[in-house]
């Protein structure tokens, strides 16, 4: 009857989020041991310059392959580890794996003129004293600032916008440059915008998605480019996976693509031979 059902439709429920919370906690105490073991590794995809057509930059993502789970998403683990403790760690790995292989890229004489984004954290930004752990990593392996990118998203800024731009000051004092991620999907005040000193924005790819579909993404892509250019920011676009959407931006004149279309994210070897190759 009535209430059979419901009672199964209850537990059933329980027990999908038993095994969520069961495999969350998994992948937690899984990813703090990967971490102290060195076993993430980092993946590199390009960035195209749109004027030129030559890689301009690469962004670092976070690779993990877990024995026993397989290959799992940073889609599924950041969150994860942004809910711990655990994220402090990851970053500051990602930091030393991207400097470490940027001076190996160097001595192989393919990192001129070359730039590395690499994603950081809400919170990350704001931890005292990590800009002078990072001056002194980039001082250790010999990585310019100028070379470093730190993309950070909307959300870093909204729950304290005056301290993050205190620290996006800070990072750029060092040399660094800032980009905004996933631009248009988060809460960002508008009106604060211009008051950061930051490089770039980078038009989320479920806008660049939508491009020749004539929806709202399509719209939304043109007025970030467009308010991009009025704050004299350079504008890049992530997710580009067809001609027709690489035509368009490049019609809208955004300055710099990435997304499948051109490259997967790579291994670093794989960059290496990369790295000079024109669009
Ligand atoms: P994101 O920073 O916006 O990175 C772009 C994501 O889109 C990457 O997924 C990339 O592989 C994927 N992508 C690139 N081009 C295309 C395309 O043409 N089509 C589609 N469908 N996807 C494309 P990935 O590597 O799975 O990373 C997901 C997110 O996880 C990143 O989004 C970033 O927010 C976070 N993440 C990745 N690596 C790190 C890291 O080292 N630290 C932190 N804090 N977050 C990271
Ligand atoms: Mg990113
Ligand atoms: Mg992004
Ligand atoms: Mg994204």
């Amino acid at each position: 009857g009535k209430m059979a059902r419901s009672t199964r439709a209850v537990s059933f429920y329980d027990s999908k989020e038993e095994a969520q919370l069961q495999r969350s906690v998994m992948v937690e105490n899984r990813l703090r041991e990967a971490i102290a073991n060195n076993r993430l590794r980092m993946n590199y995809q390009p960035k195209f310059d749109l004027a030129s057509g030559q890689v301009s930059g690469l962004e670092a993502l976070v690779r993990w392959h877990d024995a026993e789970l397989g290959e799992i998403s940073p889609a599924e683990f950041i969150p994860i580890a942004e809910n711990t403790d655990i994220i402090r760690d990851l970053t500051d790995w990602v930091l030393a794996a991207v400097c470490h292989q940027y001076s190996e890229w160097r001595q192989q004489g393919v990192a001129e003129g070359v730039t590395v984004a690499v994603n950081l954290s809400a919170d990350d930004l704001l931890r005292p004293n990590f800009l002078q752990w990072l001056r002194a990593l980039l001082d250790h392996t010999g990585m310019p600032a100028s070379a470093l990118i730190l993309e950070i998203t909307e959300g870093s800024l909204i729950d304290n916008v005056e301290l993050a731009a205190e620290h996006i000051r800070e990072a750029k004092a060092l040399g660094l440059s800032v980009h905004i991620d996933d631009f248009g999907t988060g809460y960002s005040s508008l009106s604060q915008l211009h008051r950061l000193p930051l490089d770039a924005l980078k038009v989320d790819r479920s806008f660049v998605h939508e491009i020749g579909t004539r929806s709202t993404g399509e719209m939304v892509t043109t007025a970030i480019i467009s308010l991009a250019k009025s704050l004299r920011l350079s504008v890049v676009a992530e997710g580009i996976e067809t001609e027709d959407q690489l035509a368009e931006l490049r019609k809208l004149g955004c300055d710099s693509v990435q997304g499948f279309l051109l490259s997967r994210p790579l291994e670093a070897g794989l960059v290496a031979s990369l790295l000079g190759q024109r669009l």
